[in-house]
């Protein structure tokens, strides 16, 4: 995953030790030396991260950090405070002032990269919920509305031991309603019904608490819901594991009253946050961003975020490539078996589609009976061969209408990688001249752009 990431600290050997090691990792660096530098820098460069030393003159961390997520510009960023001591007066302290994590000097790098990791994912998530509600057409979210806890707040906590459980529960703010679960069997149902939070003890030998973590990770009833791990400050490698699971928040034992509720609360409200996104997005903007026949992105919605990603990808991010698909002679289809099949086909050429993409990537119906897929983070090879899965995935068993009837349907796909600093309109005249090929070779076949700079 590559991100940016401003690396701040007053120390400049610091920011340098730390700046070569994210680098190592093909992180894109940028950093600030003081609190006010790093407010600047923030602003103007959007990072997906922020390392803060808690430890600076003028502006310490904590002040930063509270102005950090006072700004609507930079809130959205995940900011984890680099802290000399482990000291629990200061990691409250600093949660109260918004911090979303923490290190401690000196900082080991498996520990450094999963909490990364994690949070570089987390923030993927509400940037497209973001990004979609700022193209919708009703968008009204409003920053000063708080995304608090309150009496339909949900938090299970499984752990076999009772008395951990109840202590945990003590800690959980007054307002939520707490389940407390020790038979780990019984989780799975008690996190689908309507949780907000999931904590889970990952101490006890007589259960997989990180199966359990997966399990959820992999269910689509709960893969939104936020997980909050209790580990053994000793065991990193198992802290690590969590991770890079999907859990969202790591708290050691012995657990300590105060950090547990603010950590609870901070996944709490940003449950509440996404929540009040999703909702959002649900009422008014789908029609503005989707395609009705399909259900689809459409073409709109798809070239801002194709725009989006090359930027990206010009600036030393990720490469973005694009496959742009065209259904061979489709009006055959229509004019053999009528408007209302081609639709039907239409349709479920489509779900065929979906069915073979990654997680971020984007497919559009970008008009009649063509699609186009932007792949955030893929190069050509890997965009050649979702082409080729899409491709024999089509071609490899008949389209069935309402009324039964099998039609056999193929399609043609140009691939190309977008260049750095190339226009949209250029990268989509390339891949369709790659399709273009393709369709004069004879159809049902996947063709590469030339990506050779121009
Ligand atoms: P080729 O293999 O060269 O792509 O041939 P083709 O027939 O697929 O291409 P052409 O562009 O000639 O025809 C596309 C047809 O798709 C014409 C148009 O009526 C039909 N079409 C466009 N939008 C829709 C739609 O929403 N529903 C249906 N049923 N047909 C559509
Ligand atoms: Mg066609
Ligand atoms: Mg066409």
């Amino acid at each position: 995953m590559s991100a940016r990431i401003l690396v701040v600290d007053d120390q400049a050997s610091n920011v340098r030790l730390l700046e070569a090691r994210l680098q190592a990792e093909y992180f894109d660096v940028c950093t600030a030396t003081s609190g006010e530098q790093a407010i600047t820098v923030a602003r103007a460069e959007q990072p997906d991260l922020i390392l803060l030393d808690v430890m600076m003159p003028v502006m310490d961390g904590y002040e930063t950090c509270a102005r950090l997520k006072d700004d609507p510009s930079t809130r959205h960023i995940p900011v984890v405070m680099v802290t000399a001591l482990d000291q629990r007066e200061d990691r409250i302290r600093g949660l109260e002032a918004g911090a979303d994590d923490f290190l401690t000097k000196p900082i080991d790098d498996v520990t450094m990269f999963a909490r990364v990791r994690s949070l570089l994912r987390l923030k993927a998530v509400l940037d497209e919920l973001r990004f979609r509600e700022s193209s919708s057409a009703m968008s009204g979210l409003s920053g000063d509305v708080h995304d608090d806890v309150d009496s339909t707040s949900r938090v299970v906590i499984v752990s076999t031991d009772p008395r951990s459980t109840a202590r945990y529960a003590a800690a959980m703010p007054v307002q939520a309603r707490v389940l407390e679960v020790h038979e780990p069997s019984a989780a799975i149902a008690a996190a689908r019904d309507a949780a907000d939070l999931l904590i889970v003890d990952l101490t006890a030998n007589d259960y997989d608490g990180l199966r359990l973590c997966a399990r959820v990770r992999s269910d689509a009833a709960t893969r939104q819901l936020p997980i909050l791990a209790i580990v053994r400050p000793d065991d990193v490698q198992d802290a690590v594991r969590a991770l890079d699971l999907g859990v969202n928040d790591i708290v050691h034992r012995p657990v300590d009253a105060g950090e547990l509720a603010a950590r609870a609360r901070t996944q709490l409200r940003r449950k509440r946050y996404a929540d009040r996104l999703r909702s959002h997005l649900d009422e008014g903007m789908e029609l503005a961003v989707t395609d009705t026949l399909t259900g689809l992105h459409n073409r709109r919605y798809i070239s801002s975020r194709l725009r989006q990603a090359m930027d990206s990808a010009s600036n030393g991010g990720a490469p973005v490539s694009l496959l742009l698909a065209d259904i061979d002679h489709f009006k055959t289809i229509n004019d053999t078996h009528g408007h209302e099949a081609g639709d039907q086909v239409l349709r479920d050429f489509s779900s065929r589609l979906l069915t073979g993409l990654r997680a971020l990537d984007l497919a559009a119906r970008f008009g009649g009976e063509e699609f186009v897929v932007v792949m955030p983070g893929a190069g050509m090879a890997e965009a050649e061969i979702a082409a080729e899965r899409l491709r024999s995935s089509v071609a490899g068993s008949d389209f069935k209408l309402g009324d039964g009837t099998k039609v056999p349907v193929t399609v043609s796909i140009g691939v190309a990688q977008a260049r750095r600093g190339e226009a949209i309109d250029s990268l989509l005249r390339r891949a369709d001249e790659a399709l273009y090929v393709a369709k004069n070779a004879g159809r049902n076949q996947v063709q590469a752009a030339d990506n050779a700079a121009a």
